[in-house]
């Protein structure tokens, strides 16, 4: 677990008034100081493996296939790590493919000579309480809140709170949820660099945390550790927003070569 979840989770435990809300957040601290001395996963769950890739445009790939070197960089990383294989071939036949491949890739090129991986192993329990809403520009910012605090109502103990939630406002029914997504690797409670949305990511911060659903759905004021949001310029006609929830295995490494 990274530190920037290790301290949002004691800072958290610390604001709790739940007795059964702290002795969750104790516990989950301490199945990742476990997790770190033992180098054993902090879930069963070691998720789909979401690589983001960002190709400074001066970079030329040689002596082989991109792709297949990041699904490789998976399979050997799933194996030597033993961490469990969740994904399957295909979604009616549900066959798995055995070594967590392939990953899901996103790819932007940047400007300059490097090669920066994010690597963000993504648990199914708190994917599948993601949503997405096309709205009509003049529900506005009370509609999108609304929407927010209901999807987050609605997931309740399923994505093993407390959660960050990540949303993605604008762009097109795609770009939203990406940006949802993306939402998620920032560092713990990073504020947006737009004030009027940083100021969305508090009061959607503190409406999710009077929901009550509280650390593993067992009540309590630590249902989020963060609210993220990112946006982006959308058509006169549209106003997409995504959530996408993570658990508080939130996990995420970088490298730039
Ligand atoms: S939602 Fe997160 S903590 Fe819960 S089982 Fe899935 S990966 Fe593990």
């Amino acid at each position: 677990m990274r530190q920037d979840m290790l301290d949002g989770l004691r800072r958290a435990y610390g604001k709790e008034s739940s007795l059964i809300g702290r002795d969750i957040i104790q516990q989950i601290i301490m199945n990742a100081d476990i997790a770190r001395a033992e180098q054993v996963p902090i879930c069963q769950d070691t998720g789909f493996a979401v690589v983001f890739v960002e190709l400074g445009q001066d970079v030329h790939i040689a002596g082989g296939d991109f792709y297949e070197a990041i699904n490789e960089g998976v399979r050997r990383g799933y194996a030597e790590g033993y961490l469990r294989s969740s994904i399957v071939s295909h979604p009616f036949f549900r066959k798995n493919t055995g070594d967590n491949t392939p990953a899901v890739i996103h790819t932007k090129i940047v400007s300059g000579d490097n090669l920066r991986l994010i690597v963000a192993p993504k648990g199914g329990g708190s994917e599948n309480m993601s949503a997405i809403k096309m709205f009509k520009p003049s529900e506005g910012i009370e509609g999108v809140k609304q929407f927010v605090v209901e999807v987050v109502r609605a997931a309740g103990p399923n994505p093993c709170p407390p959660v960050i939630v990540g949303v993605g406002i604008g762009g097109t029914f795609e770009k939203a949820a990406q940006l949802s997504k993306e939402a998620l690797l920032r560092n713990l409670g990073e504020r947006s660099k737009y004030q009027d949305i940083a100021q969305l990511e508090l009061e959607l911060f503190e409406e999710i945390n009077k929901l009550g659903i509280g650390p593993q759905g067992l009540g309590g004021r630590t249902t989020a550790l963060a609210v993220h949001v990112e946006i982006y310029a959308t058509h006169i006609a549209s106003l997409p927003v995504a959530v996408n929830i993570n658990c508080h295995a939130a996990r995420h490494q970088e490298t730039v070569l």
